[in-house]
Parts: C-alpha cells; structure tokens; sequence
C-alpha cells in the first residue's frame, strides 16, 4: 500500500506521513472506526476536506480517520425544510444542492472548501452569513463514551470561527440538520461589498442563483476558492479577525477599519430643562472587530510577500491568506506566520489569533 501524507490530503499541501489512514465510507463503519481508535491508547484525527489544518512535516504515529461518507435527505417541515446531510459531503456541494432545490439559507456561503462535518467545528461564516444561521441540531459520538448523541444550538455556544467543538468536546460529528427555506430569492443580504456586486442595497433579497454566482465570483477575485490559482494554496484565512475593546480601538489610526459588535447606541436627545433618566446605560461601549487584513498590511507586511528563503508567502490577492508557493514546509508556514504575528503586535500592540487547527506540534 502507498503511503499516505497529510501534504496530498490538506489544502495548503504540507504535513508529513501518515501511520495509520483510514477512510470509512457509510455512517456505520464511520461510526465503529471511531469508537474502535478513540478508545485506544494512540493519538487519533478526525480529517474532512483538510483545508482548516496546519500539520507538521513529522510523521503522524496514530489513527487518521478520512470522513468519506455522503448523502442528503430532506424533509418538509411548514415553511421550512430540514435538510439533512452527512458528515464527508462536500460543504459546497450542500450549498449547490440548496440553491439548486429553491431552498435559501446557505447561498451567502457557497466556495467555501471542506466539508458538511467540519463546517460546525468553527462555525464557518462569510459574505454576511454563518453556519449557525440555519443550524438545528448535529448527531455526534463524544469520544469519552462513544455514545451517539445529539447536539442543538445550546450545546455548540456557537461564536465567531468558534465552537464549543473547536474548544475542546472532542468527538465525531456523524450527520448535521439544517433548517432551510423553501424560496426562489435569497435571505436579505447582510454584507456590503455583496450588496454592491450585486448592484443592490443591504436588507435586499435576490434570486438564489445570482448570490451565489456573485459570491463565487467575488471569493475567486480574492484566491478563496480552490482552484488552480496559486494563491488558493492555503487554509483561507490564516487569522482571525481580533475581537478588541472599543477604547483600545480608539487608539488605532484613523482609517482602521471598526465594525462594532452589537449596533451603536442610538443617541439620545434630552430638551434642555428636561430630567432624564439613563436608565439602562452600563457604560460599557460595545466591543470592536477589526480587520486583521489590514493590521497586517499596515504592519508592513504586503500581499505577495515572503521571508528570504521560505517556500511560503503572503497570498497576492488577499494579506490574510498564507500559501504554499511550491514545496513549503509546515515550518516554514510556522516561521511565516510568527513573523507576521510579531510585526502587527511591534506595530499595534495587538496579538493575532491563527485560525487553522495546528496538527502534531508541541
Ligand atoms: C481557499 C479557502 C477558503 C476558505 N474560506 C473560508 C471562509 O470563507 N469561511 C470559513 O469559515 N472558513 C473558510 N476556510 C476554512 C475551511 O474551509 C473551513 O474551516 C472548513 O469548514 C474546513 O473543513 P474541512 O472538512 O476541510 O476540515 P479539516 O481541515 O479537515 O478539519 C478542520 C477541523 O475540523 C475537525 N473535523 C473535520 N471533520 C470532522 C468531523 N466529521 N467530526 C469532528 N471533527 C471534524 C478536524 O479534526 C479539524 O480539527 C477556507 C479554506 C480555504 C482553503
């Protein structure tokens, strides 16, 4: 048998050999794999589509499972569908389907690589839209027990690019439900660059089709969908986008993009002579997202760039994406996205947090 390397399995094209690969193919051989090598004593891995991973270029002396199971089902619920896929189907083949049977929810997240099992792992989200939008419960064996469980909203306390899976209830997602709507037009569209690629205004809904056109065009123009463009060698975006407080927001350069958490407070207009109570008001301003793009660029580091013999570089299209520009190491990722790190906390006194899960580095 040939051997297997994570490098051939994972977007960004880099990790080491694999000891033990398998890769189930029904949801009950899934399910025995996984309750067979999670109550062993060596390490195990839970592998999609392998485009939210960083591996090291050791060798890995445990149990990769591959999910390669398939399928989607649905049914009417009133106005609402529930759509019910497994855990190794591809995500956007989930979205083509939806968008296909005139269901809306999802569209805003078409191209986004990986598959169903994985996508609650960080709550995947762009364009305005996330996974937990549409999400009704998950089945799922906790690795503990090997029960098969099923898991709501409550139990996942989704966030942005989070999950209480991503930090640290450690299982198999098997299947996941979501509640679409039967449409032949899009949710309201949430996001601005969207809105103007469409031509429309936000709150706006369009055909589903041309959501998902639009947003397929736009993720291209940026080198975030996989493809034979070089700059889709990656894990997407490399960093999140750094969650600060609004006085410490306040202390950026002007021109630093500032997207407020919760909407602004609306001012409130007291006639002079008036009494007025404030009652309500906690004196906590709400917290700001910033753009780790830009902290990044303003750092001084630019799209395009790369150490002086380091095989990975910064993506020419989008400053939040590293790639693998030909036969880059994990180490060399890890020694790439260090050097950012430090630039943006010289620069900003702000620490980025990298996005990807990190495999088999101590
Ligand atoms: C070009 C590009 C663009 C991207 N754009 C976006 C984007 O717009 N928004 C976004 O949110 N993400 C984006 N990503 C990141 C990535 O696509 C998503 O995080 C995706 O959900 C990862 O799916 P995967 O199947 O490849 O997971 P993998 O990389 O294989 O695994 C990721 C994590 O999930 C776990 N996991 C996988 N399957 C299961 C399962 N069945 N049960 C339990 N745990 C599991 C793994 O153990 C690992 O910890 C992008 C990536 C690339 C390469």
């Amino acid at each position: 048998m040939t051997e297997k390397l994570f490098r051939d399995l994972t977007t960004l094209r880099v990790g080491g050999p694999i000891a033990d690969y398998r890769r189930p193919t029904t949801r009950a051989e899934l399910i025995d794999t996984f309750r067979d090598v999670s109550s062993g004593r060596r390490p195990w891995f839970v592998l999609g589509g392998g485009s939210n991973i960083v591996v090291s270029d050791e060798e890995f002396d445990g149990t990769v499972i591959h999910v390669a199971t398939t399928g989607i089902e649905s049914r009417e619920n009133g106005a609402k569908v529930l759509v019910t896929a497994q855990a190794g189907e591809s995500w956007d083949h989930l979205v083509a389907w939806a968008v296909e049977n005139k269901l809306s929810g999802i569209e805003a997240l078409s191209g986004i690589p990986g598959t169903v099992g994985a996508a609650p792992i960080q709550n995947i989200g762009a364009y305005g839209a996330e996974f937990a939008d549409t999400f009704v419960l998950l089945q799922f064996v906790d690795a503990g027990s090997g029960e098969v469980v099923t898991l709501g909203p409550d139990d996942l306390r989704f966030g942005y690019r989070t999950s209480a899976l991503k930090e640290g209830r450690s299982g198999l997602v098997v299947s996941v439900t979501l509640a679409l709507t039967k449409a032949d037009d899009s949710e309201p569209i949430r996001y601005g660059q969207l809105a103007t690629a469409l031509g429309v205004d936000i709150g706006d809904t369009v055909a589903l089709v041309d959501v998902r056109r639009t947003v397929l065009e736009l993720r291209a123009s940026k080198g975030m969908v996989l493809s034979d463009d070089p700059d889709s060698v990656s894990v997407g975006s490399f960093f999140t986008n750094p969650i600060v407080s609004d006085e410490l927001s306040r202390r950026l350069p002007l021109d630093a993009p500032r997207f407020p958490l919760e909407g602004e407070r609306a001012p409130v207009v007291v006639p002079l002579g008036a009494d007025h109570d404030f009652a309500g008001f906690d004196g906590n301003a709400p917290d700001v997202k910033l753009s780790a793009a830009w902290l990044i660029e303003r750092a001084g580091v630019p799209r395009g760039y790369s150490l002086p013999g380091n095989n990975a570089g910064v993506s020419s299209k989008h400053t939040l994406a590293l790639i693998n520009r030909g036969g880059a190491t994990a180490r060399e990722v890890i020694e790439l996205a260090r050097y950012i790190s430090i630039r943006v906390h010289d620069t900003f006194g702000i620490m980025l947090t990298p996005e990807p899960s990190f495999i088999g580095f101590d």
